[in-house]
């Protein structure tokens, strides 16, 4: 009861426009979905009612019902075309929708009262049971507009208290006649039905509700999204521009274009350069993860061959890798090794898998990138005899700000990005990144990518790999 009350208080949205439009597409989408489920007991009840009882006013009968149902079909089909947005239109499909339930309601209700005066006395079995099978039907069934379902439900009560009564009036019987037992036992079962009806309302209500409050909930956070998404893009690009000045400054500087730089002050200026230089990649990472989490990079796709795209990378990082001491071996694919591609971000991923592999590696290894085709797919490893990666930190390498070691005696820098974005840019490439690493020994991380088969051309800027082992 409590329930109810509550679910009465908030009757506001019930009856709001789109509240009801919902309402009412859903009660008539409902009913179309059932309706051979309702002819098919409809005629099952006509052909028993028609053996049994009079068949030509059952027969009657049935028609009104099914010219109930055809108007009911019809009525679906112009509700179908409504938008819901016309306030007008929906107040007179709901007039419509009541018009139609007590034609409906007064059919099935004369259908069966028809039988119950045919019988002689006592029982009705058969048309109480019907109209029960109608009412448990209507309860389960037309819980979206519960004044429709009570106006159906009103009716058979109507028709209920009628076949009660019918015998009471007929025989004046006394009241421990089995006659007023089943007046009584009828009442109970209205009491039954309208419970039940209300349970349906109330379950009906309450999926309503949450569904209201998961758009409501699903709404805050894209706008929540939206917010963080153009906050980092402007920060990012109001970052961005002041410090390539800066860090073009500081190498005119460096390099000694404005004047000598005395001994002392060079320390502090090489600091500086490479402490703007990590703001830089990190604000390159912002803007790459924002762009990517908002769809916003748009990747050229083009046949690309694993070698090139390898000697590209490796070409690009060999400085870096001479600075730390370590050298690169490449162990080049000797099929066809195409993929379908977009060759700058892949080099991105390359040039990440990389980085990090001479970034996790002690001076004096080396690094081995290996291209390969597996059946139809090609995988690109690249290899380390670095420090490795404990079991279970998949979601820490791959995670976004998250590193292995987070602790502040980490060796080696780094945004804990790259992984993450380099993941993101691997799967839109319908592709698979994964690695396999043991502590002290070293880790392989491995991208892989469908095989290029037919004879597209080679991307333009692929060129043969060299062996740089
Ligand atoms: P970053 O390198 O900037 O910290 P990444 O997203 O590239 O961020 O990598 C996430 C973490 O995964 C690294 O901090 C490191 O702990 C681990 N990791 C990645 N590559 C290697 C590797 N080759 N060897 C050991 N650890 C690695």
């Amino acid at each position: 009861m409590k329930a109810l009350k509550a679910t009465w208080a908030a009757r506001g949205n019930w009856f709001s426009p789109k509240g009801r439009e919902k309402r009412i597409k859903d009660y008539l989408i409902l009913a179309n979905r059932l309706v051979w489920q309702r002819q098919a007991s409809f005629l099952a009840a006509a052909v028993l009612a028609a053996f049994y009882f009079d068949p030509i006013s059952t027969l009657i009968c049935y028609a009104l019902v099914v010219v109930t149902e055809l108007l009911d079909e019809f009525l679906g089909r112009r509700t179908r075309a409504w938008d819901g947005n016309d306030p007008v239109e929906g107040r007179r499909i709901f007039r419509r929708i009541a018009l139609n339930t007590v034609l409906s309601a007064s059919a099935i209700s004369l259908f069966v009262i028809n039988m119950a005066v045919q019988q002689p006395s006592g029982g009705h079995f058969t048309p109480l049971f019907f109209l029960f099978s109608a009412s448990v039907f209507a309860a389960m069934y037309n819980s979206q507009m519960i004044g429709i379902l009570l106006l159906r439900l009103s009716i058979y009560a109507l028709a209920f208290l009628f076949i009660g009564l019918l015998d009471v009036v007929r025989f004046f019987p006394p009241i421990t006649s089995h006659i007023w037992l089943e007046f009584f036992t009828i009442i109970f079962v209205l009491y039954f039905i309208i419970d039940m009806s209300v349970k349906f309302f109330l379950n009906y209500q309450y999926r309503l509700d949450q569904m209201k409050r998961m758009r409501a909930e699903n709404e805050r956070t894209k706008a929540a999204l939206e917010v963080k998404s153009q906050f980092l893009a402007t920060v990012s690009h109001e970052l961005r521009t002041p410090l390539t000045s800066i860090l073009g400054s500081l190498e005119l500087v460096n390099n000694g274009v404005l004047g000598e730089v005395p001994d002392k002050v060079k320390p502090v200026l090489g600091i500086a350069g490479k402490n703007g230089r990590r703001l830089a990649a990190l604000i390159e990472d912002l803007l790459d993860l924002q762009k990517l989490e908002a769809g916003e990079i748009a990747l050229d796709f083009k046949p690309v061959d694993g070698n090139g795209l390898v000697n590209e990378a490796v070409e690009s990082i060999t400085g870096y890798a001479d600075r730390l001491g370590l050298s690169v071996a490449t162990i080049p694919c000797l099929e066809d090794c195409r993929l379908l591609g977009d060759r700058s971000r892949l080099v991105q991923v390359m040039n990440n898998l990389l980085s990090n592999a001479l970034k996790f590696s002690d001076k004096g290894g080396t690094v081995t990138v290996r291209v390969e085709t597996r059946s139809d797919r090609i995988r690109i490893s690249v290899h380390d005899e670095g420090m490795g990666i404990p079991e279970g930190a998949e979601e820490r390498v791959f995670g976004k700000f998250s590193q292995v070691d987070s602790s502040d005696e980490r060796k080696v820098g780094g945004t804990g990005l790259g992984l993450n974005i380099t993941k993101q840019i691997v799967e839109r490439h319908g592709g698979d990144i994964g690695y396999v690493s043991a502590l002290g020994v070293g880790s392989t991380f491995y991208v892989e990518f469908d095989r290029l088969t037919g004879s597209d051309d080679l991307d333009e800027d692929a060129e043969p790999l060299a062996d740089v082992a």
